[in-house]
């Protein structure tokens, strides 16, 4: 595009930058999103070889790198190392943080996620379902299918009987620009299996997530 060739002569100083940090980058074109960065900040009308923003583009890719790091990983692996437990009440984990990137604005949205499910005989270890929530919120994301992504994935690697994912988070979409409500609470929430068709299921693992709170 004709856009490469005008930004081309910016693309050198990037080499000049030495305090690349490590990190898993491989599979992330880091040159090509500081090139758009650059075109970003032309855009707008700043200079991209201004002083304070000659480093900006490579640190805007490492941190792409790292927010999207979840398109790289498969959040089933974590799951697929269950171990059997004859133990068929609800599993609750509670007030699970995440940071995500909403995909319509690419601003944070962050939060608390809450899942309980219901086994039968699969039962994982409560830091893997963290890392299931961590790995489907580092992706451009919309809370609602992040929501169901989550459920979707323990219900069918652990074959449970009932899943409820509950997610509550702020997006800054929402405060920083357009609307600008700041302190507003977007709460979704997905049910599977007798969460989803028994109401007495349903009120009693929403009893155990809100608990004493509400
Ligand atoms: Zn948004």
């Amino acid at each position: 595009m004709s856009a490469h060739s005008v930004m081309s002569d910016l693309g050198s100083l990037s080499l000049e930058n030495d305090d690349l940090e490590s990190g898993d980058f491989e599979g992330v074109d880091l040159r090509r999103i500081e090139h758009a960065v650059r075109e970003i900040l032309a855009a707008v009308g700043e200079d991209p070889k201004r002083e304070g923003l000659l480093q900006t583009p490579a640190r805007v890719a490492r941190m792409y790198a790292e927010l999207f790091a979840g398109l790289r990983q498969d959040p089933a692996q974590h799951l697929q190392k269950w171990f059997m437990e004859k133990y068929d009440e609800v599993v609750l984990v509670r007030d699970i943080s995440f940071e995500s990137m909403c995909e319509h604005h690419l601003l944070p949205f962050m939060g608390r996620a809450h899942i309980g499910y219901m086994p039968d005989g699969r039962v994982v270890g409560l830091s893997k379902l963290a890392r299931v929530v961590e790995i489907v919120a580092r992706r451009p994301q919309v809370q609602e299918r992040m929501t169901e992504t989550i459920a979707n994935l323990i219900e069918t690697e652990l074959n449970a009987k009932a899943v409820a994912v509950v997610i509550e988070a702020t997006h800054t979409c929402m405060t920083v620009r357009g609307v600008r409500k700041p302190g507003s609470l977007c709460v979704t929430s997905a049910m599977k299996g007798v969460f989803r068709s028994n109401l007495s299921s349903r009120s009693e693992v929403m009893t155990l997530i809100y608990g004493d709170r509400r």
